[in-house]
């Protein structure tokens, strides 16, 4: 599965915010996964089409998809050179999809801060740097093998010389893998790919933040936004203290009250968890039975068949077509019974790229 792991410097928040949104997706708790690591959180994916074909379809049980989401913890100044557990934390983070970057954005003089005052700017400099020496370490390496196959003036060869030549000078203006801009071809594309950079990861910011600020924003956030704005990646904000209150309330009426307290339509965190599925390019569709209504993940990109093989590899197998309406359609349409009426169903085949929000029924001999 696909993982969003929680990176920042210790005392931001960050098992907390962890906390929150495993404790949020307590549903999931039944996926024979979610157990398999404390640092592991298999999380529910919050979408309200599913409560609208719960309505039309009155099915059984409903299910949502899920996400998970790896608590990264312990990244500090000198983690590169192995400070602390410096070496592990940094494998971790080359093992996840998509990296969730939580800064410090509240003051609580009882909460000490590791280097001095708040100041998330400064912070997300010392996590992008040791991100940075990692990449830069793996660079080099490259070079060094590449260099040796240069001799025999190899194309390919001379080209990802070049383009690593180009990483590393980029890299040490500071900036980020991800904003290189300097591939030509697919060839290229794939190449960068093969490097696994830390810092090529698609990238979210959420800004822990105390009560009073999840809704206006504070100093510490509009200097944070400035700081990123080149970035184009999305910053988040949350308290992931109030979170952790609001993941504690058991009753559904207990929990819209206190977020109506707070003049929140929703806890921070589905949006948080919504943010990390965009991130990992993750799409969403539906199955809906009298039995049963049901998310599935898949990546953006992918064709029926394959999509139906999240279902079971049965049914990829022997898949014969797919029978199609889109969310919605289905639901103006009152379901599948009025979508076949006015014949808004549509038959496609095996070529078919699978939309976000699709309803889909499969055909297939098994
Ligand atoms: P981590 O080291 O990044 O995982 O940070 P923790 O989640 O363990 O939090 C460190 C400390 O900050 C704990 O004492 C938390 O209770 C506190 N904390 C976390 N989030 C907030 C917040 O939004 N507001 C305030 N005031 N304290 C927080």
């Amino acid at each position: 599965a696909l993982q969003c792991g929680i990176v920042g410097l210790p005392n931001v928040g960050k098992s907390t915010l962890f906390n929150a949104l495993t404790q949020a997706g307590a549903l999931a708790a039944n996926y024979p996964f979610a157990t398999k690591d404390p640092n592991v959180g298999v999380v529910t994916v919050p979408d309200y089409r599913l409560d609208k074909l719960e309505e039309i379809v009155q099915p059984q049980k409903t299910v949502p998809t899920t996400v998970e989401i790896v608590d990264i913890a312990g990244l500090i100044r000198g983690a590169s050179k192995g400070e602390g557990l410096g070496n592990q934390f940094l494998a971790n983070i080359r093992e996840v999809n998509a990296i969730m970057h939580v800064v410090r954005c509240f003051d609580d003089g009882n909460v000490t801060h590791v280097d001095g005052g708040v100041d998330p700017v400064r912070d997300k400099e010392t996590i992008d740097l040791e991100l940075i020496f990692k990449d830069m370490e793996t660079l080099e390496k490259r070079k060094q093998r590449l260099q040796k196959l240069a001799k025999a003036l190899d194309r390919t060869v001379l080209r990802q010389l070049k383009i690593v030549e180009e990483l590393i000078a980029h890299l040490e203006q500071e900036q980020p893998a991800r904003s290189f801009d300097e591939l030509d071809s697919e060839d290229d594309e794939k190449f960068f790919k093969e490097l696994q950079l830390l810092t090529a990861k698609p990238i979210i910011y959420i800004c822990n933040v105390d009560e009073a600020s999840v809704l206006t924003g504070n100093e510490h956030t509009e200097k944070f936004k400035a700081a990123v704005a080149k970035e184009n990646a999305e910053v988040i904000l949350v308290s992931a203290a109030i979170e952790a209150d609001i993941a504690e309330l058991e009753e559904e009426e207990e929990r819209k009250e206190f977020l109506a307290d707070m003049g929140l339509e929703e806890p921070g965190v589905n949006r948080v968890i919504r943010a990390c599925y965009n991130l990992l390019e993750l799409i969403t569709y539906f199955t809906a039975g009298e039995k049963e209504v049901r998310a599935w993940t898949i990546r953006r990109g992918t064709k029926a068949p394959q999509a139906a093989g999240v279902i079971h590899s049965d049914i990829e197998r022997g898949f014969i077509k797919a029978r199609t309406v889109a969310y919605e359609k289905f639901v103006e349409l009152g379901g599948w019974k009025g979508a076949q009426e006015v014949g808004a169903m549509r038959q496609e085949g095996k070529e078919y790229l699978v939309q976000d929000g699709d309803l889909l029924e499969f055909m297939h001999n098994t």
